[in-house]
């Protein structure tokens, strides 16, 4: 390769398009036991974290979506106090969360390179999260965990890879209905659903088992730059109801917490679940 030309790192989540990404520095690349991780420099995004050919999280973007798969289900939720977090090996949703009152937040993520390489080398995203003792990290398939552990959650945050490889068991009807059992009465569970525009089929199914499993499933959406194809859906079934209104109470809560963000506040919460018509289609 000519030494002028600059490597690139290509998506490859579809194979009819996609998007590149420079690399000026690979920081770490290794097979796992599970899946091809790399991080990697950009002189825009900061580090960049993929696993298999897709892009998970940037340091220049990543608040949008830890932001709002935090925040909308924890201010919706009357009074969350236990938290599951599937996936989230980056660590962003846990710091995210542990920034609410909550009592523990577990997570439980499949893969300790992820874990250990993104507090070495994207120390930002988790921000000390991991040494929070209201935090715990449980390496395990969280299809398994939420079928054999009989602990019960407030909130429920999939905060996984796409469906394919180890994602793909956190997409199925049987693990919706063993979420829906781990959770307490009025508990919420938020879903990384993928971009609607191509990933149309893969919201449809999850919303379909919501509805079967909850008594009220859609999604909200945002956007987030790096996740190619513009609205990011987030699944969202509540066993009782759970519509993510706002009431005035868990209004005054997140005004009292005082929290400075860069993405979310309440209006943007509320506006999240108005979907544009071409999204209401798909999960009508
Ligand atoms: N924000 C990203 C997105 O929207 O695609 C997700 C980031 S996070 C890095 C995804 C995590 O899910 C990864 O750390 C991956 O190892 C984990 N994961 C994939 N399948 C899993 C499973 N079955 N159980 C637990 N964690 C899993």
């Amino acid at each position: 390769m000519n030494a002028a030309e600059p490597a690139w790192y290509h998506e490859t989540l579809y194979p009819e398009l996609g998007q590149r990404f420079r690399i000026d520095k690979v920081i770490f690349e290794e097979k796992s036991e599970f899946q091809h991780v790399v991080i990697f420099e950009n002189a825009v995004l900061g580090r960049v974290l993929a696993l298999d050919g897709v892009i998970q999280v940037t340091q220049r973007d990543e608040f949008v979506y830890h932001e709002m798969m935090t925040h909308v289900p924890l201010i919706s939720h009357q009074n969350p106090q236990d938290i599951l977090i599937i996936g989230g090996g980056d660590g962003g949703i846990l710091r995210e969360v542990l920034r609410h009152p909550v009592r523990r937040a577990v997570m439980v993520e499949i893969d300790p390179t992820v874990v250990d390489m993104c507090a070495k080398y994207m120390p930002s995203i988790s921000a000390g999260a991991f040494d929070n003792k209201k935090g715990e990290v449980i390496f395990a398939d969280g299809c398994r965990y939420v079928k054999e552990n009989k602990d019960k959650f407030d909130v429920i945050i999939v905060d996984s890879t796409d469906p394919q490889g180890p994602g793909e068991v956190l997409f199925t009807e049987e693990f919706y209905r063993d979420c829906a059992a781990a959770l307490n009465p009025g508990g919420i569970m938020v879903t990384q659903n993928g971009v609607p525009f191509f990933q149309a089929d893969e919201l449809k199914s999850s919303i379909a088992n919501f509805r079967k499993l909850f008594q009220y499933g859609s999604c909200y959406v945002a956007t987030i730059p790096t996740y190619y194809g513009g609205f990011m859906a987030m699944g969202w079934a509540a066993k009782d109801g759970t519509t993510g209104t706002i009431t005035q109470t868990r209004r005054n809560a997140w005004q009292a917490l005082g929290l400075t963000t860069q993405y979310y506040n309440l209006d943007v919460h509320q506006g999240a679940f108005a979907l544009p018509e071409f999204i209401r289609g798909i999960v009508v």
